[in-house]
């Protein structure tokens, strides 16, 4: 079961596309987590794009949501969730809220979500949204998240959505004992997705698939 919001009434012609982005740009590309693909299924994504963009909400690609960041291609936001291995229990942390969609998606599938961003102002329409929605799970503060959130830490799990040159180093200390950590890691211009699991001291690391995300802006991650 997943959680459910406030149910406001949406566009049938969006739901339809939901549904066909769903099968044709998930499930038959590999996502196999029913709850990951019922989210998806589930939320609205084209209220987290700005108006004039709305009609490419379903689009395969990321679409740019103002300052310069960009909302991820949905089969990313997908991939990286299912990755979380989230089961309803979870508490989560996100760096870099962005919209607010995948901070959204994470909300129906975890207890509690945690999310942190640098502009004021995309954490301000983020809010927004994920309240109009009523998804009540989820609290997004204004900060620099290459620090992490140590005040709710441990996480059983922590997905960061934009580029570090490596995991920044605060990141691991704040997982809980098997808790998984998702991040995209390389060069300004392109990484590789990194899983990252705890195993009591141990931290056991996979590299994934290729990825192209804006760059984390911070103490271990870029300059401006
Ligand atoms: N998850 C978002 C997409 C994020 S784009 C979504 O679903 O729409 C990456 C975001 O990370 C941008 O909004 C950017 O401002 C933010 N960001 C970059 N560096 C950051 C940092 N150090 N701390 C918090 N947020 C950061």
């Amino acid at each position: 079961m997943l959680r459910r919001g406030k149910g406001r009434s949406l566009s049938t012609d969006y739901e339809k596309e939901r549904e066909h982005m769903v099968e044709s740009q998930l499930a038959r590309r590999g996502i196999k987590d029913k709850r990951v693909l019922e989210a998806m299924r589930q939320v609205p994504r084209h209220l987290f794009i700005p108006e004039d963009m709305r009609s490419l909400a379903y689009c395969d690609g990321p679409l740019p949501i103002g300052h310069g960041q960009t909302i991820s291609q949905p089969y990313i936001v997908a991939l990286m969730t299912e990755l979380l291995e989230l089961t309803g229990q979870e508490k989560v942390l996100e760096i870099g809220t962005g919209s607010g969609y995948q901070a959204a998606i994470l909300s129906r599938l975890a207890r509690q979500v945690y999310s942190l961003e640098r502009h004021a102002a995309l954490a301000q329409q983020a809010e927004k949204v994920l309240a109009q929605l009523g998804y009540d799970n989820v609290v997004v503060r204004v900060g620099n998240g290459t620090l992490g959130w140590p005040e709710h830490s441990p996480y059983e799990a922590i997905i960061i959505t934009a580029a570090a040159p490596e995991v920044p180093q605060p990141l691991p200390d704040q997982l809980a004992d098997g808790g998984r950590l998702v991040a995209p890691v390389g060069s300004q211009w392109s990484q590789v997705l990194v899983k990252v699991r705890r195993q009591s001291d141990l931290l056991i690391r996979e590299r994934l698939t290729a990825v192209a995300f804006v760059p984390l802006v911070g103490e271990y991650g870029w300059k401006e």
